[in-house]
């Protein structure tokens, strides 16, 4: 494990309710305290986060994992301030940006960037990859000399080609081509924190494992923290090196990868990880 490079050690997270606490290392780039959502459905409500408190240390990958409906979607979009938490803080950098609006909400969100589940959602079929980034670029007020520079050293961190890429269009290229468009599209604008959720779930296990490679290397040559969401506990122990496991809104085990894997607490986690038999030999990336 590389962790302890990140700092000096935190605060352990005070865990609430007797769930399963592990110590946290390095200085946490972003966190979130309590982090809590309400949703109101026909005949009452349904908390679909429930009082969360999770810290991102800098230059790390945190994986949050959890079987579908476990709020790890709501999780994020409240960390990346697209929906409103109904109780909580989040702090970036020692600020408090759960409420923040205007210029600064627009600064947070250049620095905190996001990759989600399905890339054809997000292309629209008729430009080309070249005018796609161009015009992301455009939006962000980048000229178009550096924006062509910008595209092609950030095509070049997701192992990309100017060639391979800008003249395609998104139908032509394979689903794993799409994923690191992408994060390509996301890393120019220079972002501090890359949120992936579900990112590689559409993937085909092949080019699954270059996206995760992809995400891997980023961490190391950019400094990227990155927040890894997925309902498979397999890809986020490949990936990260400490994981949260979410069970109905509530994180019911957190710890380095070694120790979710080899010593698991939770019974929630005892049983995602007996549907990967393998995952033990399989070990790992980490070197
Ligand atoms: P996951 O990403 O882990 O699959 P979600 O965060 O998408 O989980 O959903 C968590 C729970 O919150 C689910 O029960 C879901 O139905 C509910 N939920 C999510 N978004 C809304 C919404 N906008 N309104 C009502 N319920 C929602
Ligand atoms: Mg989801």
């Amino acid at each position: 494990m590389t962790e302890s490079a990140t700092g000096p050690a935190a605060a352990p997270v005070d865990d609430a309710g007797g769930m399963i606490t592990r110590s946290e290392a390095g200085t946490p780039l972003l966190s979130c305290r309590d982090l809590t959502k309400t949703f109101s459905v026909a005949g009452g409500s349904i908390t679909a986060v429930d009082s969360v408190s999770l810290d991102f240390p800098a230059s790390s990958v945190l994986a949050v994992v959890g079987e579908s409906g476990s709020g790890k979607s709501t999780l994020a979009r409240m960390l990346l301030r697209l929906m409103p938490a109904t109780s909580g803080t989040i702090t970036f950098r020692d600020q408090d940006v759960t409420k923040i609006k205007g210029q600064e909400l627009r600064s947070y969100w250049s620095e905190v960037q996001a990759v989600f589940q399905d890339p054809f959602a997000s292309f629209n079929q008729f430009f080309t990859v070249g005018s796609l980034l161009r015009r992301s670029l455009k939006l962000a007020g980048v000229e178009k000399e550096e924006g062509d520079h910008l595209i092609e050293e950030c095509l070049g961190y997701v192992g990309l080609t100017p060639k391979e890429a800008l003249h395609k269009f998104p139908h032509q290229m394979s689903g794993g081509q799409r994923q690191r468009v992408m994060v390509a599209r996301a890393l120019m604008m220079r972002p501090t924190v890359l949120l992936a959720d579900e990112a590689t779930s559409m993937l085909d296990a092949s080019l699954r494992v270059n996206v995760l490679n992809v995400l891997h290397d980023l961490r190391h040559e950019l400094g990227l923290t990155v927040l890894f969401i997925t309902h498979d506990i397999g890809q986020a122990c490949y990936l990260a090196d400490r994981v949260a496991v979410m069970e109905h809104g509530v994180v019911v085990e957190r710890g380095s990868t070694e120790e979710v894997i080899f010593a698991p607490q939770a019974e929630y986690t005892k049983r995602l990880l007996a549907d990967v038999p393998d995952l033990r030999g399989s070990l790992k990336h980490h070197a």
